[in-house]
C-alpha cells in the first residue's frame, strides 16, 4: 500500500500539471486571438482610469508609468524625446505629465519594439506630428497583422495606418544628439522580438531596454514572431557591457533597475537556459521541462513560469509549431 502510494504520487502530479496547463502535446495550447479590448481586460489594464506616475531620474530625465511599457522622457533645449508611448487614450495624460515637468509637444518617440503596449500610442502621436523612430524590423512588423501568442492568451495586433508608422528606422546603431547628450540606439539581433532597440542616454547615464529586460516577472519571448531566449541573453549581455556600474537601467515593465539587477537577470536566464538545454539534449518534452522545475530558484520572486518556459522551450528547440 505504502509502495503504491509512493509510485502514484509523481503520476498524480504529472496528471495535475498536464491538466492545469492544458498541455497534451509539445505545442502551446492554442487560444483564440483576442482583440484590443479583450487583451486589455485580460491584463486588467484599464486605459480609461489609469493614472500616469512619474519618477524623476535627473532634472530633465524622467520615467513615466501608466498602462503598458515604461516610458523614458528627455526634456530640454531641443524639445521632448520619449521612448515608447503606451496607448492612444493615455497620450493626453502623458502629455500633461510632460507639461508639468516643463516640456511641450513630443518631438520624437522611439519605439523599443512593435508590440501594442509599447507602440499603440503612435496612433495618436503620429497624426499629431511626432517623429516616430524604430528598428527597421519593428516597422516591418507594424505593416501587417500579427498574432502574438502569449500562451495563456493571444492577441491579434492589427497593421498600423501610415500615420502611425515610424518614418525613421535603423538597422544596427543610430545616434541622436539631443538635449545636450548623445542618445545611442542599439539593435543586437532577434531577442524579445526581431526588432528590439536599447536606447542609451549617455549624458543621463541611463538605458531603456524595452521588453528584452522585464523586471516584473519572467520575460515573455515572442517565439511565434522570431524571438529567442538565447537572443535575450545576448542582447542583455551586449547592453551590460556598454553601461557603467552606476547606470540607471529602465526595463520594459516593472520598477527602474540598475547594473546589478540586469546582471542578475542575465545570470538567471543563462542558468535556466543551460538547465533546459541539457534536458532538451536528452530528448525532454515540454512537459518534462515543466516537471524538472528548472526555474524553482526564482519562482517565489518571479511568479508564474508557464508562459516563459513554453516560449523558451519553443525557441530553444526551434519548434514554433503554432506560431
Ligand atoms: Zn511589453
Ligand atoms: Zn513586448
Amino acid at each position: 500500500m505504502k509502495k503504491n502510494a509512493l509510485v502514484s504520487l509523481p503520476l498524480l502530479l504529472t496528471t495535475l500539471l498536464s491538466s492545469s496547463f492544458g498541455l497534451s502535446h509539445d505545442g502551446a495550447k492554442k487560444v483564440e486571438p483576442m482583440d484590443s479590448e479583450g487583451i486589455l481586460k485580460a491584463f486588467s489594464w484599464d486605459v480609461d482610469s489609469a493614472e500616469i506616475k512619474t519618477q524623476t531620474i535627473n532634472e530633465n530625465f524622467h520615467v513615466l508609468f501608466g498602462v503598458g511599457g515604461n516610458i523614458a522622457v528627455s526634456i530640454g533645449s531641443n524639445g521632448v524625446l520619449i521612448v515608447d508611448d503606451q496607448f492612444p487614450k493615455l497620450i493626453p495624460k502623458i502629455e500633461s505629465a510632460i507639461k508639468k515637468m516643463g516640456g511641450g509637444k513630443v518631438d520624437f518617440a522611439i519605439n523599443t519594439h512593435w508590440h501594442f503596449d509599447h507602440a499603440d500610442g503612435n496612433l495618436a502621436l503620429g497624426p499629431a506630428g511626432t517623429w516616430l523612430v524604430s528598428h527597421s524590423n519593428s516597422r516591418k512588423m507594424m505593416l501587417d497583422d500579427h498574432v502574438i501568442n502569449l500562451v495563456a492568451v493571444s492577441y491579434d495586433q492589427k497593421a498600423y495606418p501610415k500615420e502611425a508608422l515610424p518614418i525613421i528606422t535603423f538597422d544596427d546603431r543610430m545616434q541622436f544628439h539631443f538635449n545636450d547628450e548623445q542618445v545611442d540606439l542599439l539593435h543586437v539581433g532577434p531577442a524579445h522580438t526581431t526588432g528590439d532597440t536599447a536606447i542609451f542616454f549617455r549624458g543621463n547615464n541611463a538605458v531603456h531596454l524595452g521588453d528584452v529586460y522585464n523586471n516584473s516577472g519572467y520575460p515573455f519571448i515572442d517565439a511565434g514572431n522570431g524571438g529567442t531566449l538565447d537572443g535575450v541573453i545576448e542582447f542583455c549581455s551586449a547592453v551590460l557591457s556598454e553601461i557603467k556600474e552606476d547606470t540607471v537601467v529602465i526595463p520594459g515593465h516593472g520598477p527602474v533597475s540598475d547594473y546589478d539587477g540586469l546582471k542578475n537577470y542575465i545570470e538567471m536566464l543563462s542558468t535556466i537556459r543551460d538547465r533546459m538545454m541539457s534536458l532538451i539534449q536528452k530528448g525532454a518534452t515540454l512537459n518534462d521541462v515543466y516537471a524538472a522545475k528548472v526555474t524553482a530558484d526564482w519562482d517565489k520572486k518571479m511568479g508564474d513560469n508557464s508562459g516563459f518556459i513554453n516560449r523558451s522551450y519553443m525557441s530553444l528547440t526551434h519548434r514554433v509549431v503554432d506560431r
